[in-house]
């Protein structure tokens, strides 16, 4: 699995952040996650980006890669929290929050669960297949040991902008192919 920064990633700022607030860092992180998303879409897999911080330091970062990498586990989040896990020595990311450009999935969750992660902050939401609000409250299930709190809306804007772009490029492409085999036969004929 890659999990090599990629190229796009912007990196910390170099402006003093001694004093930055909550939503700046939320801000600051989620746009790393975007750019993360971005990545993953100028490789043909759907834009998610995700990264892990503990106590505003970078643990590990990942995009969505499951074509890529032959694994259907490879989706943001699950690549950032391997990293994360890996870099600590550790399976349990204490203090940790995630940042994730879409709403999570039911297997993701989960993974946030095992990893004991503190705090989840998304940005666009996932109506199809999204467990934090738009299927159901999967954090809020009683069984669970462990309690992540979630936010969401920080980058919305951009992660919904980058999402559907990217599907409807894939739209035109697949018409654009199919007139292209329809000339071929035409051609042949
Ligand atoms: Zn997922």
């Amino acid at each position: 699995m890659n999990r090599e920064t990629p190229p796009s990633a912007p990196t910390l700022l170099d402006a003093d952040t001694a004093d930055w607030s909550q939503p700046q860092w939320d801000a600051h992180w989620m746009a790393r996650a975007l750019a993360l998303a971005e990545t993953a879409a100028s490789l043909g897999e759907v834009p998610v980006g995700a990264v892990v911080v503990q106590d505003n330091v970078l643990l590990g970062e990942g995009f969505n890669q499951p074509i890529l990498s032959h694994d259907p586990s490879a989706h943001a989040e699950v690549v950032a929290l391997r990293a994360a896990a890996e870099k600590l020595n550790n399976y349990r990311l204490p203090n940790a929050t995630l940042y994730v450009t879409l709403e999570p999935c039911a297997m993701c969750a989960g993974a946030m669960v095992h990893g004991r992660v503190s705090r989840l902050v998304y940005a666009a939401f996932e109506p199809k297949a999204g467990v934090a609000h738009s299927q159901e409250a999967f954090f809020e299930r009683s069984y669970l040991n462990h309690r992540v709190a979630v936010e969401n809306g920080v980058g919305a804007a951009a992660a919904s902008q980058l999402l559907s772009r990217f599907f409807q490029q894939r739209r035109e492409q697949k018409k654009s192919d199919k007139q292209k085999l329809i000339e071929n036969f035409d051609a042949e004929e």
